[in-house]
Parts: C-alpha cells; sequence; structure tokens
C-alpha cells in the first residue's frame, strides 16, 4: 500500500529531548507508519524537508479557544504557529455545562473576552458533541472550568457553597468526567472561581479520585501573594499527586516561583473586567491622584494598560493615559467610563512582567509552552482590535528568540517542552512525539528563518518559517495555503 503522505529529508527532532536525525517520516492515513533513512515505496504524496526540522504538532498547554471555536473552528492563529491540540478550559473558563435557565449568565461571563457561544447545551457531554459537530482544525483537550460549576449552582455569588450546591458541583464535575473531560481548572482571581474556599476546591478535587483527572489552576495572587497562591495551588493537588503521581504544578518552590512568571511577556490575556454597577464610581474616586495602581499583578501605570478590544475600534491599542487625554477626565474616570458603557465587555493587555523572568521561566526545566490566548483568524470576522500577539507568535517565538537567538536552550529542548514534556504531563497516549504508531500531527519548521511577526501595534499576523503543519495526517498548513478542514478532534482519556 504507498503511504498517503512522505516526508523526505528533514530533521527529526522527535519531542523526546533525544537529538534530531535526518530521517524520512512516512504517514498512513492519520498514523505515523515509519521512521528512517530513505524510506522506499510509493507515496500519494511526497513534501521534501530538506533543511527543516519535522516536530510533533505543538501542544498549547494553556489556551481558551474553548470561547471562540463557534466563530473560528478552523483555529488558523495556533495551527499556524505549528500547534495541533490545544487544552483548553483553562482558569476556570468553560462553556459548559449549563443549568437551565443559566444560558444568558454563562453568555455574559464568557462574551466579556469577545465572543458570547451560542449555549445551546446543557450538560458537559452535550457541549463536547457541540464542539464536534464544530469541526475544529486543532484536535482538543477540554476541561471542566471551576467557573461554570459555580455559575450552573451557586450562581454568581459571593458565599461559600452549600452542602447541596457542594454535591451538585462534584456531580457536574464527575458527568464532565465521564464525557470526555480531562480534569477541572480554576481561575482565583476572576468571578465567580474567586469565591470558592480552599476547602471547596480540595473536595473537588478529591471527587476527582475514582476516575482520575488533572487540576489546573490560574492561582490566586501574583508578585506579593505569589508564595501564598501557590501553597493553595500545592495543597489542592496533592490529593491527586498522592493518587496519580506527579501533578501538573510540580512542588519545589523555586521551581514553582519560576512557573508563576512563565507567562508571556508583560500581560495577561484579555485581562478581564468584572466590575460593573454603582460601587464602579467609588473605586474610580480611589483611584484618581494615585500615579500607580493596585492589582493581584502588582501594580500598573496608567500607560502600562492597553484597551485590547471595545465595540469602538478606534480605542483599540489605546493606554489608558492616551484615553485620559482622547475624553479629557482622569484616566481612572475614563477607564470606569469605558467598562461601565460596554458592560464590562472590554477587554486589555496589561504590561506589568519582565521578558527577562519569561525568559528564567521558560528555561526551567519543569515549564512548558503555553499562550493563554485565543485562536484568532486574520481576516474580517469576529475578532477585532488588537489582541495580544501571542495569539499568533507564541511557539515560534520560543524557537525563534529564546532557542535561535538567546540560545536559552537547544531546539531539542525546545520541541521537548512543546510536544513530548505536555504530552506526558497529560498522559496522551499517541500523541507529542514522532514515533511509529503514534498520530500523524506534525510541525515542519525552518530552524534558520522560524520566528513571530505579530506586534502590538499589528498583531494579526501568521509567524514565518513553518511551512507545513500536519494534523491527524491532514496538511492544514500548507506552504502558504491555510486550509480549514476540520482535521481536529476532540481528545478524551
Ligand atoms: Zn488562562
Amino acid at each position: 500500500m504507498p503511504w498517503s503522505l512522505l516526508i523526505k529529508n528533514g530533521t527529526v527532532v522527535d519531542g523526546s529531548g533525544a537529538p534530531g536525525v535526518v530521517a524520512d517520516v512516512a504517514l498512513e492515513g492519520d498514523r505515523i507508519a515509519a521512521i528512517g533513512p530513505n524510506l522506499a515505496g510509493e507515496a500519494a504524496r511526497t513534501i521534501d524537508a530538506k533543511g527543516l526540522m519535522v516536530a510533533p504538532g505543538f501542544i498549547d498547554i494553556h489556551s481558551h479557544s474553548d470561547l471562540v471555536y463557534d466563530k473560528c473552528p478552523g483555529a488558523e492563529s495556533k495551527v499556524r504557529q505549528g500547534v495541533t491540540t490545544e487544552v483548553v478550559g483553562m482558569c476556570g473558563f468553560s462553556p459548559g455545562p449549563i443549568a437551565p435557565g443559566r444560558a444568558d449568565a454563562v453568555r455574559d461571563w464568557i462574551g466579556g473576552i469577545g465572543n458570547k457561544p451560542p449555549a445551546t447545551w446543557h450538560s458537559f457531554g452535550e457541549y463536547l458533541d457541540f464542539l464536534r459537530g464544530l469541526g475544529t482544525s486543532v484536535n482538543v483537550v477540554q476541561f471542566v472550568g471551576h467557573g461554570a460549576l459555580r455559575l450552573a449552582t451557586v450562581g454568581g455569588d459571593n458565599r461559600p457553597a452549600t452542602a447541596d450546591e457542594q454535591q451538585q458541583m462534584e456531580r457536574l464535575l464527575a458527568e464532565g468526567l465521564d464525557a470526555g473531560a480531562w480534569g477541572y481548572s480554576t481561575g482565583l482571581v476572576y468571578a465567580p472561581s474567586v469565591y470558592g474556599s480552599t476547602e471547596e476546591l480540595i473536595a473537588l478535587a478529591k471527587s476527582m479520585a475514582t476516575r482520575g483527572g488533572l487540576y489546573f489552576s490560574h492561582v490566586r495572587g501574583e508578585a506579593g501573594t505569589l508564595e501564598k497562591a501557590y501553597e493553595e495551588a500545592i495543597r489542592i493537588g496533592e490529593p491527586l499527586e498522592k493518587l496519580r503521581g506527579p501533578p501538573v504544578v510540580h512542588p519545589g518552590r523555586q521551581e514553582i516561583v519560576h512557573l508563576g512568571a512563565a507567562r508571556w511577556v508583560g500581560i495577561d490575556v484579555a485581562g478581564h473586567v468584572h466590575a460593573a454597577g454603582p460601587g464602579v464610581r467609588a473605586i474610580a474616586d480611589c483611584l484618581i491622584g494615585g500615579e500607580r495602581w493596585g492589582s493581584s499583578s502588582g501594580s500598573y501605570g496608567w500607560d502600562e494598560v492597553m484597551v485590547a478590544t471595545s465595540s469602538r475600534p478606534e480605542l483599540a491599542g489605546k493606554n489608558l493615559a492616551e484615553l485620559a487625554r482622547l475624553t479629557g477626565k482622569e484616566p481612572a474616570h475614563a477607564m470606569m467610563d469605558l467598562v461601565l458603557s460596554e458592560h464590562a465587555g472590554v477587554s486589555m493587555v496589561g504590561f506589568s512582567q519582565s521578558e527577562e523572568n519569561v525568559a528564567i521561566a521558560s528555561a526551567d526545566p519543569h515549564t512548558m509552552i503555553g499562550s493563554d490566548s485565543l485562536s484568532l483568524h486574520s481576516g474580517p470576522g469576529p475578532h477585532p482590535g488588537k489582541p495580544h500577539p501571542r495569539s499568533y507568535g507564541t511557539f515560534p517565538r520560543v524557537l525563534g528568540v529564546y532557542c535561535r537567538e538567546k540560545r536559552l536552550f537547544s531546539w531539542e529542548t525546545a520541541v521537548h517542552k512543546m510536544t513530548g514534556m505536555p504530552a506526558g504531563k497529560l498522559r496522551l497516549k499517541d500523541r507529542g512525539l514522532v514515533k511509529a504508531g503514534f498520530a500523524a500531527d506534525l510541525a515542519l519548521f525552518d530552524p534558520k528563518t522560524v520566528r513571530d511577526e505579530a506586534t502590538f501595534p499589528d498583531p494579526h499576523r501568521h509567524p514565518a518559517g513553518i511551512p507545513y503543519v500536519v494534523v491527524n495526517g491532514q496538511v492544514v498548513v500548507d506552504g502558504p495555503r491555510y486550509n480549514a478542514v476540520p482535521a481536529g478532534r476532540v481528545l478524551t482519556r
């Protein structure tokens, strides 16, 4: 039988961290069939990969694309980077489950990031069926968001869950795991996940024991409160570690602190503003006169917060100092007026972290690479504004800047952090390596030219030097062409 695709003469960097070797890779349908020098046999199609590295498709270990897949199933901004699998349902956000009568609350909650999903499902399984029906171009590893569990039971209230509500949350989580979720996530600086107590979260983690499941967390603090926040994360993850081996956030204080810095240069994705209502005006009055204002991420100057998306496109890309000049108001009032007039539907980029810390963190042997961003596409569509450039550039930036230019690690290590390592943490059985029998997810990149092209003023730009990306045997990135075919799958455990 002829190969469906034969990739010749590339340097195979297999994702395990082992040194790259020049070899051919042959595919049969959605599987890798053979790897070796000078593979013989006919092929329906042959790609000459001389000068390219042939790596497993990248795994984005922290993504929020589940909030936009209904508008952007082709996931172009991710796949063009070499990403073939996204881990979503992060930071406590997930589109399901939804309790009867709560669809509007969920749409408003998620919609603040820029897209209101249809929310036509109730159970987590029904949501996964909707996702399958969309036919995404990437594989999806979906977690249950703690915020969704809370909205379905406690609602948006800032109070502890009753014993009955706790039981309901555990039941919904169990249903989610049975339907194919990989675990649950928290976003302990975002409403309503932030209202959950440590005990509530430990009980939820323990409830996963018999089914298995991982715990991912956007922890409860940064800067001055970082250490306490990680202590809490470890306490919550501990029962899982005892039962199932090392958790995703692995203890060891210094490493953990590094992990905390491991987010992209300076910025939290669409720092979702939840405040709205009359109390906001009082907050604005408190802020006036301050050069810098505190937040869970430390402190910001007015010129360090940029409007990313707004229903008024002319404001996207303006920082709060500029917004103040434009409106003739104090920056705090200008900001609050904007938040109120858009019902908290604006998103921001905050410049609060140093690139040096990100470099240190990404070189740590325990860190993986996640974009913490959305799958977008560059053409006309529902994603205007100036989103953080990491939506388009995370993986090629690590390859081009941190690996090639700064030489923080080898190509093999860079690829391992994006493939074999996350696959191991997730216990993905047949992805994350270029290996015979494994799924045919591949990213082909040119080590001499791979780089991110997206910038803050011009974020909707695809990277250079990644000419081919294969998802389950289908060539999605094919030179300059993008085939937004439904090549991806909803992966279940
Ligand atoms: Zn996140």
